[in-house]
C-alpha cells in the first residue's frame, strides 16, 4: 500500500489515499504526493499494448489506491466514470501532421478535458464517503470549464452539496448554461457581483475561518487533489501504447497547454512509472509565469491577464510544488521556506543544478492571443482540424519543438471548439459543428442564485442551503 506525504512534511505525517483526497490540501499547506512512485514494467506495458482505456486506467490507478479501494470497484468506478463519453476511445489519439499527434481529451459530458478527472473524483468521493457515513460540502470558483465538469461529476450524489460561485455576467453564454441547466437537489450555483478573482477570495475566505469550514464540512475538488491528479496518469499511458503500436516509436515527447500544471504534471508521474518520454512540453498565453521560470530560473508572479484561452490564466501554477519538492530531493523542509518567502516576500530563484534537472525534462514556448489566433487560422488551412483556443497553444508548442527531436510529438486537445465560439469565429470564417450536448442547453431551464460579493452573506446562503 503506498503511503502519502506533503511536499511541506514537516510533521512526517503518513496518509492513505482516502484521507488525501477528502481532505484535498495537506493541513501544513502543502500537496499531497506518494511517497513512492509505483512502476510499470517493459514486459508489462507489452501486455498492455491492445487493453482499452479502462483496462488501462484500471492498472495505472491501482497501486496508488490499494488499500483503500479494492480492484473490482476500482474496475466498476471507472466503467461508470467513461460511460458517458462520445467517443469509444474516450480518449482518442488522431495523426495531425508530420510527426505531430492529437490526443483528443474533450470527449466527456462538457467538452473539456477536466471530465477526464473529475468524472472519477466525483463517483471515488461518493464511494469515500458513503463508506465513511460522511458528507462534505464543497464549495468553488469558476471563470468556466471547473465548474461545470464539478457540476457535472457530482450531481445527484447523497453525500455531496456542491456550490459553484461563478462571476456574474463575465463567463461565456455557453459556460453558464453548462452549469446553470444542471437542476440536481444538491447544486447550487451562485453568480457573484464581481470578478473571478473576487470569487475565488471568498472561496479561500470560507476555507480560512476554521469555525464555519468544521461546521459545514468544507473540501474542495480543485486540480491540486490528488485524485485529480492519477486521474490524468492513464492517457498519458494510454497515447503512448497506441502510437508505438502505430509506428512504433520506443520513444515520445507530450505537449500540453498548461495553467495550474495538473496536466502536465500528471505526464510527469507517467514518465515517473515508467513510460520513456523524452520531452514535456509546457505550452502558455500570455500568463507565462512557467515560461519566465524556464527562461531565466527565477518563479516571479505578475498580474493575470485575461486571454482567449480563459482555463490558462493562472498566474501560480499551483503543482509546480510537487515538481519542486522532487527537484530539491524531497525536502519538505526547503518547499516550505521556498513557498513561504514566494507568498510573503516574492521571487525566488532556483539554483543551476535545479534548474538543469528541470529543463532535462521539461521545455518552454509561450504564445499571445495574435499568435493563438493565427495558429487556429494556419491550422485550419493546413489540415482543416479546427482547435480551440487552449488546444491550439500546446500544438504551437509541439511545432516549435518538433525541429528539435527526431521522436514523434503528443499534443494534449484540451477542449472542443465548440466552446469558444468567438476565438473561432475571429480566426476562421467556418464555425466548428456543435455537438448536441451544447446545442440542446438553450432549451433547458436555468437557476442560479445572485449574490454580492460579500463573505457574510455568501455564508448565509451556505449554511441555509446546504
Ligand atoms: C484547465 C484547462 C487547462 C489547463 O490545465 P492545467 O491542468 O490547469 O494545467 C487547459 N485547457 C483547458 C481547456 C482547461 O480547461
Amino acid at each position: 500500500m503506498i503511503n502519502y506525504i506533503s511536499t511541506r512534511n514537516e510533521n512526517d505525517e503518513k496518509k492513505t489515499f482516502s484521507e488525501v483526497v477528502v481532505e484535498g490540501l495537506a493541513t501544513d499547506g502543502g500537496l499531497y504526493v506518494p511517497e513512492d512512485c509505483p512502476l510499470i514494467s517493459a514486459e508489462e506495458l507489452e501486455q498492455l499494448q491492445d487493453v482499452p482505456y479502462i483496462g488501462i486506467a484500471h492498472r495505472v490507478i491501482l497501486p496508488f489506491v490499494e488499500g483503500c479501494i479494492d480492484s473490482d470497484t476500482l474496475y466498476q468506478l471507472l466503467t461508470k466514470a467513461y460511460s458517458n463519453f462520445d467517443h469509444e476511445d474516450i480518449a482518442p489519439l488522431i495523426k495531425l501532421k508530420d510527426n505531430i499527434y492529437l490526443l483528443e481529451l474533450f470527449h466527456g459530458p462538457t467538452l473539456a478535458f477536466k471530465d477526464m478527472a473529475l468524472q472519477f473524483l466525483g463517483l471515488m468521493f461518493d464511494h469515500i464517503l458513503a463508506k465513511n457515513k460522511q458528507n462534505l460540502t464543497i464549495v468553488g470558483a469558476t471563470s468556466g470549464d471547473t465548474g461545470s465538469a464539478a457540476i457535472e461529476a457530482c450531481k445527484d450524489k447523497d453525500t455531496l452539496e456542491l456550490f459553484i460561485l461563478h462571476p456574474h455576467n463575465r463567463v461565456s453564454d455557453v459556460q453558464r448554461k453548462q452549469m446553470t441547466t444542471v437542476l440536481s437537489p444538491n447544486i447550487h450555483n451562485i453568480a457573484i457581483e464581481g470578478s473571478f478573482d473576487d470569487c475565488q477570495d471568498l472561496v479561500k475566505k470560507m476555507f480560512n475561518d476554521n469555525k464555519f469550514r468544521q461546521e459545514m464540512n468544507l473540501s474542495a475538488i480543485n486540480s491540486i487533489n490528488w485524485g485529480r491528479i492519477v486521474a490524468q496518469v492513464p492517457y498519458y499511458v494510454f497515447a503512448y501504447l497506441k502510437l508505438r503500436k502505430t509506428i512504433g516509436s520506443d520513444k515520445v515527447a507530450f505537449s500540453v497547454p498548461t495553467g495550474n500544471f495538473g496536466n502536465i504534471y500528471a505526464g510527469y508521474i507517467a514518465m515517473s512509472m515508467g513510460i520513456p518520454v523524452e520531452k514535456l512540453i509546457i505550452g502558455t498565453n500570455s500568463n507565462d509565469i512557467l515560461f519566465r521560470l524556464m527562461e531565466t530560473g527565477k518563479m516571479a508572479t505578475e498580474t493575470v491577464s485575461s486571454t482567449i484561452s480563459p482555463s490558462m490564466d493562472i498566474q501560480i501554477s499551483s503543482n509546480f510544488e510537487r515538481i519542486l519538492f522532487d527537484l530539491l530531493g524531497r525536502d519538505g523542509k526547503s518547499v516550505a521556506q521556498i513557498m513561504q518567502h514566494f507568498r510573503e516576500v516574492g521571487p525566488f530563484s532556483l539554483n543551476e543544478e535545479t534548474m538543469i534537472k528541470l529543463r532535462n525534462i521539461f521545455t518552454a514556448y509561450r504564445f499571445n492571443d495574435d499568435e493563438t489566433t493565427k495558429m487556429i487560422r494556419d491550422l485550419y488551412n493546413d489540415t482543416d482540424y479546427i482547435a480551440d483556443p487552449h488546444s491550439i497553444i500546446g500544438i504551437g508548442a509541439a511545432n516549435k519543438y518538433s525541429s528539435k527531436t527526431d521522436f514523434p510529438i503528443i499534443s494534449l486537445a484540451t477542449a472542443h471548439p465548440a466552446k469558444f465560439p468567438e476565438a473561432i469565429d475571429s480566426a476562421i470564417s467556418t464555425p466548428p459543428t456543435t455537438p448536441e450536448k451544447l446545442s440542446k442547453l438553450d432549451e433547458l431551464k436555468e437557476a442560479f442564485t445572485v449574490l454580492p460579493n460579500d463573505i457574510d452573506i455568501v455564508k448565509k446562503f451556505i449554511q441555509e442551503n446546504k
